[in-house]
């Protein structure tokens, strides 16, 4: 079994905003469960735990260095990577392979000083990499830096995490079109919005994505606060088979084609 969890699934503003006095920020200060922190997701298989993205700064109090196996990296955006700056300093010894898209910049000076964290050769776009517990493909996105969704394959479950994308490039589009994927966990940072969407998708284009690629279920995530404000102002406008992520939420893939959503 996989058991996969919501690390975060906020926006690089993260849930309450600092200041804000809206609806959606209020309750969140009020209420901790409503609290959203930097997107990303946890794999734990018997083999070991892979984070996808370290946008948390308490990543160390919810994992020890032994636990992680790996780290894949969507993109170097620092909502994404900005939990390794301190990581990377551990004294234990042991090096954790970091996966990642092909930016030669990256965040500020992880790549010349990486610590414990070992950089893999970049991903090519629709690279598959398999480990003792699943596998991977690489496949590009619409963002303002080199930005990669992944493509999760387990005991029959096809899983995709679209993160930090406005629309889909048609390379990515045609290849889950033909994967006929079973679950997506989908960017939707935004309300429903007039304005051409270029770094994240609003619910629009996160419904058009849903039609285009029909999985049976969606979670969507990366979601700011105003469009937590306007979820609070519409309740009851989304399908069943879509529904808003929250920090801490866990999925559980069995092999052969079956979840279990905690
Ligand atoms: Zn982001
Ligand atoms: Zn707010
Ligand atoms: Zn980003």
């Amino acid at each position: 079994m996989l058991d996969i969890a919501f690390t975060g699934t906020g926006d690089a503003a993260q849930i309450p905003v600092w200041g804000c006095g809206c609806t959606a920020c209020v309750r969140a200060k009020n209420i901790t469960t409503f609290k959203r922190k930097p997107a990303g997701l946890s794999i734990t298989s018997p083999k070991g735990v892979t984070l996808i993205d370290a946008g948390r700064n308490d990543l160390a109090d919810c994992f020890s260095v032994e636990q992680i196996s790996r780290i894949i990296l969507t993109h170097f955006h620092m909502d994404h990577v900005q939990g390794l700056f301190h990581l990377r300093w551990s004294e234990h010894g042991r090096k954790i392979p970091v996966y990642r898209p092909d930016d030669p910049i990256g965040c500020d000076d992880l790549y010349k000083h990486p610590g414990i964290f070992e950089f893999q050769k970049p991903f090519r776009e629709l690279d598959t990499i398999v480990w003792d517990d699943f596998a991977l493909t690489a496949l590009p996105l619409n963002h303002s830096k080199p930005t990669l969704g992944y493509l999760l394959e387990y005991g029959g479950n096809r899983l995709a995490y679209i993160c930090d994308t406005a629309g889909l490039p048609v390379v990515t589009k045609d290849f889950l079109k033909n994967k006929r994927i079973d679950y997506l966990i989908l960017d939707c940072a935004e309300p429903p919005s007039s304005k051409i969407m270029y770094n994240h998708n609003d619910l629009n284009s996160a419904l058009e994505i849903i039609q285009q690629l029909a999985p049976t279920k969606t979670w969507l995530t990366h979601i700011s606060h105003r469009f937590e404000h306007w979820l609070l102002h519409n309740p009851n406008t989304l399908p069943d088979n879509i529904q808003i992520a929250q920090d801490g939420m866990r999925i559980q893939l069995i092999p052969s084609r079956t979840y279990g959503c905690l």
